[in-house]
């Protein structure tokens, strides 16, 4: 056979989705929107669109429960990619070339694409071993979280369509960590891009992080001030401001946290929990009252996302698949809860 082994579809899948565009500042997304009907095909569940701006299509896959009147798990992963610098990879960023150690290099490659298709990967063996849940889940596919989520998330949490999913619980994106443990985010960092207009030209946008909303006044204060003193036709824009600063409460009050964490210690993993050092969607999701983590299943990864290079090794994304095959059937039973049943 030539030494040549066969590689797991679920590899091949993972690569066939790298080599989609969806890369700012034109993501191809209806190369995504085609890739992921045809996998609700394949995993005949059915797939909805919602167009939530122009041009700009949330995905939502949904397998029903057992008893779709409790609240349901949301798996999200957004479509798009940031840009490269093509010059600085060792491969084409869109090619998900594999090495030699197993290495799959591609934009999208840790963020997110490859808890996109562990999601997916997890769900297809579940249904093949004939599992069915009491939860509902929801697979939801978001555009443009890259830009700060304005014509994506932001906008799809306010939607009706968005409400009646019904949310319990949602997983969203993490990231890698270089040891042996897996990084768990129960929070974001509030960002503020402020953009200065000094006479009509364009200022250049920062971004700024405090922690305390009573910092975050004074802050703004003291740009108005530096605004007035620096004389007239000078005026500021907020581009982003976060002000919500909801976290997810990561103890055993928390019946969701509960699941994640005793599931994830039966299958010997250590669990780091940080506040997320950027924002992500999860915010959105946050920001409307529902708990949500951010977990990314890569250990002993470089975080490389953004990064040139970045890659993920098929053995790490394999044993990803693998945990969201506990994870998502523990936290689909989670009993009851208060006002549920
Ligand atoms: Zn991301």
């Amino acid at each position: 056979m030539g030494g040549q082994q066969e590689e797991e579809p679920s590899v091949r899948l993972f690569r066939e989705y790298l080599r989609i565009r969806t890369v700012h500042p034109q993501p191809h997304y209806d190369g995504a929107i085609d890739f992921l009907e045809r996998l609700s095909v394949e995993l005949d569940l059915p797939c909805k669109k919602i167009e939530v701006c122009p041009g700009r299509t949330i995905v939502i896959i949904t397998w029903e429960g057992t008893d779709p009147k409790l609240k349901s798990i949301l798996l999200n992963s957004h479509t798009d990619v940031v840009p490269v610098f093509e010059e600085h990879w060792k491969h084409d960023p869109f090619a998900a070339v594999k090495d030699q150690q197993g290495n799959i290099y591609g934009r999208g490659a840790q963020d997110m694409k490859c808890v996109t298709i562990q999601y997916i990967e997890a769900i297809r063996k579940l249904k093949s071993e004939g599992k069915r849940f009491p939860r509902t889940i929801h697979l939801s596919f978001i555009p443009d979280e890259e830009i700060g989520g304005q014509t994506g998330m932001a906008t799809f949490v306010k939607h009706e369509e968005f409400r009646a999913l019904n949310i319990g619980f949602g997983l969203d994106e993490g990231l890698a960590n270089p040891g042996d443990a897996f990084t768990v985010f129960y929070g974001e960092r509030s960002v503020w891009w402020v953009t200065v207009r000094c006479q009509g030209s364009p200022g250049h946008g920062s971004r700024f992080i405090t922690n305390t909303a009573a910092e975050k006044l004074a802050f703004e204060e003291q740009i108005q001030k530096w605004c007035q003193d620096a004389g007239d036709g000078v005026q500021y824009e907020f581009q982003q401001k976060g002000m919500d600063q909801q976290v997810t409460s990561i103890d055993k009050s928390n019946p969701w946290w509960q699941t994640f964490s005793s599931t994830c210690q039966k299958l010997d993993m250590t669990l780091q929990c940080e506040i997320f050092p950027a924002a992500t969607d999860s915010r959105f999701i946050r920001a409307m009252g529902y708990p949500a983590i951010g977990f990314s299943p890569m250990n002993q990864t470089p975080i490389l996302l953004h990064d040139h290079n970045e890659f993920l090794n098929e053995r790490v994304f394999l044993t990803g698949i693998e945990i969201y095959r506990s994870l998502i059937p523990a936290l689909a039973t989670v009993s009851p809860l208060e006002g549920e049943a």
